[in-house]
């Protein structure tokens, strides 16, 4: 067989958004009112919108033909027993919770079992999870592998839990006050690294030692299983669909935005099996979100879900998912600018620090390079270091292990012309790089800062 090498995106184009196109000019000014801040930006300012693939994706026809179906009974909707059904095919837990988004599972999740004195360990907590875990008062510590560390080096699953790491942090903090671990796959604000069956079982064998429940964050478990698929020794022959229920079966729960690999635009679940603890979460559910058969979200999110959960497990989809982020990411390895590797599944992973040595990390480098990126080219990535992780509650500052600029990839949403596009804006900003100036802050909030902290350039 013919092997071209040409990624086509497996799919044609049904209904068409216009994109603005900006001038830099606009965009400065735009950039200014915005306090520096790419979350404050109206999104018609921007031309390409990598700042998250979360809930940013197209849907499918089958996806919209769904949302016709569904059904918006306040309890019993056959549309929520369609989504449990599609989410129990892929992950066996018992209770199935529905929730507006991700971190409204972790809210009810850490609420129910978290607080003062606990300590929650993850591979890498994603911002809204540590953010959860801490406003209950407990420690949200992270224990990825050291190599998951290092932007540059190769392995294969840098998501991978430190097991040693992960040991320690039981032991000081005593069994009884970890109420979970928790494992993140792909690893998102790690680079969106994935993380191995044989990480998990080791995992898995950990928590039973000191009979602890394990939860996934399972937004990008398709991601992951792909690249169990591809890398993992004895993988290859296996259907996804079959090696995202071995991940599932190493576990006792998880969290999930379905605007990930959900493929919706809204939506995410809790599940577990743990009778007690569904029933205590459910009570909260019911306070926060909505009924349990709807939580948060309308009958036709829940179908809209339930097709997507059937077309992320597609190994066409799959293949060009990873394949076209990998595309954008070796064009910019090939540049000479500094990346994390290997690529990511949702994303690149642009390392700052480096490229931009001459910002210290608490002047923002990450920042200073997301900010040109959106002056030269109405490009709008998302700075992940020290301004998204430096502050800590107890007021102090000190810099993220990493200063990345992530640049996320939507769902099927862009052409491989718009990622050369994105190629050649960063290759010119990087360029430049020497002239980039840092930033500081003006004012910001006590929890989650970026989305709403407002920065002013260093002269
Ligand atoms: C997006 C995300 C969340 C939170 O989900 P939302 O739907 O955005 O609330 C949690 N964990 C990880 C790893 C994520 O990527």
């Amino acid at each position: 067989m013919q092997h071209f090498k040409t990624i086509i995106e497996p799919f044609r184009i049904h209904a068409v958004e216009p994109i603005t196109m900006t001038t830099r000019e606009a965009r400065v000014r735009a950039l200014e009112d915005a306090g520096y801040n790419l979350f404050g930006l109206p999104a018609e300012d921007v031309i390409i919108d990598l700042l998250t693939d979360s809930g940013t994706g197209a849907m499918s026809r089958d996806q919209w033909a769904a949302i016709q179906h569904g059904d918006e009974s306040y309890a019993g909707s056959p549309s929520f027993t369609l989504f449990r059904k599609a989410v129990q095919d892929l992950f066996h837990f018992k209770h199935v919770i529905p929730t507006h988004q991700g971190r409204a599972a972790e809210k009810i999740l850490f609420a129910t079992v978290a607080g003062p004195g606990k300590v929650i360990p993850n591979n890498t907590h994603f911002d809204t999870t540590r953010a959860n875990v801490e406003f209950t008062g407990a420690t949200a510590v992270d224990v990825v592998i050291p190599e998951g560390r290092i932007p540059s080096n190769l392995h294969p699953f840098k998501g991978n839990v430190d097991l040693a790491a992960l040991e320690r942090v039981i032991t000081e903090a005593g069994p009884e006050n970890v109420p979970l671990v928790m494992v993140t796959v792909t690893n998102n604000s790690g680079g969106g690294q994935p993380v191995s069956l044989e990480n998990l079982r080791a995992v898995r064998a950990v928590c039973d030692r000191f009979g602890l429940p394990l939860y996934l964050d399972a937004c990008r478990f398709a991601e992951n299983a792909w690249f169990i698929h591809e890398r993992e020794p004895g993988q290859a022959g296996r259907p996804v669909r079959e090696i995202v229920r071995e991940m599932a079966s190493l576990a006792d729960g998880m969290t999930m935005s379905a605007k990930k690999d959900g493929l919706a635009n809204i939506g995410g679940w809790l599940a577990m099996h743990d009778d007690a603890v569904a029933a205590r979460c459910r009570n909260l559910l019911i306070l926060t979100e909505g009924f349990p058969t709807y939580g948060g979200l309308a009958g036709r999110d829940l179908e809209a879900i339930a097709q997507g959960l059937v077309e992320v497990v597609d190994p066409d989809y799959l293949r060009y998912r990873i394949r076209s982020t990998a595309y954008l990411g070796d064009a910019l390895v090939r540049a000479g600018i500094p990346v994390v590797r290997p690529i990511g599944g949702h994303a690149v992973y642009i390392d700052a620090r480096a490229l931009l040595a001459h910002i210290p990390p608490l002047q923002y480098p990450g920042q200073a390079l997301a900010t040109a990126l959106y002056v030269e080219g109405g490009i709008r990535g998302c700075e992940i270091g020290t301004l998204m992780f430096g502050r800590h509650p107890d007021g102090t500052e000190t810099p993220a292990a990493m200063d990345l600029v992530r640049l996320a990839i939507p769902r099927r949403t862009y052409t491989q012309s718009h990622m050369d596009y994105v190629i050649e804006v960063v290759t010119y900003v990087a360029s430049q790089a020497a002239a980039l100036r840092g930033f500081e802050i003006l004012d910001e909030p006590p929890q989650l800062r970026h989305f709403t902290v407002r920065l002013r350039p260093l002269a």
